[in-house]
């Protein structure tokens, strides 16, 4: 599913396996090396994704499939103990990918299938303990030190 390399202590860097899910894989790392705080960062190349919107007027989750290869022009996440379990990674991560004709979609990072590669750098914070808690104004799982 993937490879990693820890370049410097707490410091990854993978590379995923080709037509892996990006969260899957990501969350199954996580899991692995025991990433409870962190931050995720990444480039890559996609052939289906789904990203989802939050209207925060309705507090609703507007979500969008794109079937279509796109570059990932930017990746940025980060890692914390779910609200539901804090022994287990909570990731959130958003993306920018862009089209054959150079615009660019993104949102909120649901899924996402590679087609080419991916490549992601993940720190580790360590020790340091990242806690989420709903939130009753936003209706968001907001971090809860
Ligand atoms: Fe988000």
């Amino acid at each position: 599913m993937y490879q990693y390399k820890e370049v410097s202590p707490h410091l990854y860097v993978l590379s995923l396996d080709n037509h892996v899910e990006i969260v899957e894989a990501l969350t199954a790392f996580c899991k692995e090396v025991n990433i409870l705080a962190g931050e995720i960062r990444g480039i890559g190349a996609i052939s289906e994704a789904t990203f989802r919107f939050l209207d925060p007027a309705t507090k609703q989750y507007v979500d969008k499939t794109f079937t279509e290869q796109m570059e990932i022009t930017n990746l940025t996440g980060n890692v914390s103990g779910r609200p539901d379990d804090p022994t287990l990674p909570y990731l959130h991560i958003h993306i920018t990918a862009s089209r054959r004709d150079y615009t660019c979609v993104g949102g909120h990072l649901l899924s996402a299938r590679i087609n080419g590669a991916c490549e992601l750098v993940v720190e580790d914070f360590e020790d340091a303990w990242l806690g989420r808690r709903k939130d009753e104004e936003t209706g968001l799982n907001l971090y809860k030190f």
